[in-house]
């Protein structure tokens, strides 16, 4: 869609990489590092300095005891820990739990690893977890269940309480819990909760995270993993194979970001900043004549065109981005089953405030054409 959105001269709230410039003591803490000749391979499972931060701000934000020379992988962003992670834990024919709707890459790292994903639907709008439909989704070869919180489509944070019946379930039926959270500080109304710091849950849990979104630095490539010393070994040794390892100035200014001098502020703007930007699409999307919710966390909102448009959702996402000069995804992407989400399209909203204003502004004009 990024290219469909190019041709047409739309605003592009296709993709989900931020429009606006990294923090610069990022820059800086990179430029100084490349400067300092820190320019070939790191360690394969990531620098020390960045092991030894990311232990520290797990330690500082959640509670959680991580030990930063054995539980602790630092890949190229969370895409590829995602997939050693898959290529780790599974043996052919095993299956995975893939809530739905789902960020598009676990169903093809499931296949990747020869592994089958066993969609679990969730109903909208609120597309709550019950402990009920993820056991019904339980089989014999069933070894793992993917969760993403805050999420990629729908915006939601899953509860403690939804995150409790999770936990139940993996541990009744001696499941792995793989849970992305790229977007852990993105969450607007609450605290993030780790599913690795409920009760019983830090040795059967693999954390998946990165720098890509909470310091929007989408291009750099540096993304994490926190898993129990066995399952550890065995990312670290696909990911050696994969890539030897995360580009190594970049995982120096990881290190400073993840560290205490950042200062809490930076965190509390870039909630602010999204939130701000959060309510201003939602009731742009709304005005013109979309049905969505509000996200509790991410960047992203999934919303209902069937009052706007009979199309499906392909040809809609076409006709929005030629039509009104907004680019959206389209739904399906984000369903096993093409038809559930063929009246859904996600806009993304981590854009500057004055391109999401001019997104509004055509969406209005748009939805005044009565098309
Ligand atoms: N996981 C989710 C849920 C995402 O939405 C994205 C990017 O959109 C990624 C992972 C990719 O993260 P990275 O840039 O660290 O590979």
């Amino acid at each position: 869609m990024t290219r469909v959105s190019d041709e047409a001269g739309a605003v592009n709230l296709a993709q989900g990489f931020p429009d606006f410039p990294a923090p610069g003591v990022l820059k800086d803490e990179a430029c100084r590092a490349i400067h300092e000749d820190v320019n070939q391979y790191a360690m394969t499972w990531g620098s020390p300095r960045l092991r030894h931060a990311l232990s520290g701000w797990y330690e500082r934000r959640y509670g959680m005891a991580v030990d930063p020379d054995r539980e602790i992988t630092v890949t190229c962003g969370a895409t590829e820990a995602m997939a050693s992670v898959f290529l780790a834990l599974f043996d052919p024919e095993d299956e995975v739990i893939v809530p739905e709707p789902f960020y598009e890459n676990y169903g093809p790292d499931a296949i990747l690893a020869g592994a089958r994903p066993r969609f679990l639907s969730l109903a909208p709008p609120d597309y709550r977890l019950t402990p009920d439909r993820i056991r019904e989704s339980v089989g014999p070869r069933t070894r793992a269940i993917v969760l993403n919180t805050p999420n990629n489509p729908t915006g939601r944070a899953f509860s403690r309480s939804e995150l409790e019946g999770v936990a139940d379930v993996c541990r009744e039926h001696d499941l792995v819990a793989i849970t992305d959270e790229i977007y852990e500080c993105l969450r607007y109304e609450g605290p993030h909760i780790p599913i690795a710091t409920l009760p019983g849950m830090s040795d059967r849990t693999i954390t998946v995270s990165g720098i890509s979104k909470t310091f929007s630095v989408t291009g750099w490539r540096v993304g994490t993993v926190v898993a129990p010393e066995d399952l550890t070994g065995a990312i670290r040794k696909v990911h050696d194979f994969l890539t030897v390892g995360a580009p190594a100035p970049l995982q120096e200014a990881a290190a400073y970001a993840y560290g205490e001098d950042m200062g809490e502020a930076y965190f509390d703007e870039l909630l602010s900043r999204y939130r701000s930007r959060r309510d201003l699409l939602v009731e742009g999307l709304r005005e013109a004549g979309f049905i969505c919710g509000i996200p509790e966390g991410a960047y992203y909102i999934l919303a209902d065109f069937s009052e706007i448009s009979a199309e499906g959702d392909h040809s809609f996402a076409r006709t929005l981005a030629r039509e009104a000069g907004v680019a959206p995804v389209p739904g399906s992407s984000f369903f096993h089953d093409p038809e559930l989400g063929r009246s859904l399209v996600r806009f993304t909203f981590c854009k500057e405030m004055e391109t999401l204003e001019e997104a509004v502004t055509r969406l209005r004009t748009f939805a005044g054409a009565g098309v």
